[in-house]
């Protein structure tokens, strides 16, 4: 099958960036590098990154997940395909579902596109649930909306639970525990 590869226009892209194995902070860094070589791709910015718990089975270790704003002239289908060659050139392993990974990219918002064929769906169909996917890229757009015209901003507010801490939190962050509300 032939895939169509550019648009005539640029697309401004969300990529949800995560990583559990292997020194998961040098895997997304290294990620960040490998997106901003992309081609027909212009880098935006990196959310900071964040410390989440995992979902599905618990027994893995906790991730690191940052959000990455890019505008790009590669279609969704020929985007997802780069992803994936980085995932795979980084070394990505499948395990198990929802399970332990050396790095996960997943286009989350790709302009106001809807699509769902059987490899790709966009949006991705779990960020509105996802604290680790509606903070970062809040940080990176509060504006940001889905296709529908929802904001995010009103999605993270109905988040039962937020885990999702930034990294540069830790270690109270310079923060004393009294304005952490220890
Ligand atoms: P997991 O389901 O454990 O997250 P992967 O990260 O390997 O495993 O992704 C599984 C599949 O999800 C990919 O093969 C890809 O085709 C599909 N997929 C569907 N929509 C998207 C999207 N928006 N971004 C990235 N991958 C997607
Ligand atoms: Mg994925």
């Amino acid at each position: 099958m032939k895939v169509q590869v550019l648009n005539q226009d640029v697309t401004e892209v969300f990529i949800g960036v995560g990583s559990n194995l292997s020194d998961p902070e040098y895997q997304v860094r290294q990620a960040f590098k490998a997106l901003q070589a992309l081609p027909e791709t212009q880098w935006g910015a990196a959310s900071d990154l964040y410390h989440s718990r995992p979902q599905g089975p618990q027994n893995q270790p906790d991730f690191v997940n940052a959000v990455v704003r890019l505008k790009t002239r590669l279609t969704p289908i020929a985007l997802l395909r780069a992803l994936q060659r980085i995932e795979r050139e980084q070394g990505k392993v499948k395990q198990r579902h929802w399970g332990e990974r050396l790095i996960d990219l997943d286009i989350l918002l790709y302009g106001n596109t809807t699509l769902q064929t059987d490899d790709l769906i966009i949006p991705h169909p779990f960020m509105a649930q996802r604290d680790f996917v509606l903070l970062p890229l809040l940080a990176l757009s509060p504006k940001a909306a889905l296709p529908n015209g929802v904001l995010l901003a009103d999605l993270a507010k109905q988040l039962d639970e937020v885990f999702v801490k930034p990294m540069s939190a830790d270690e109270n962050g310079g923060l004393i525990p009294e304005q952490l509300g220890k």
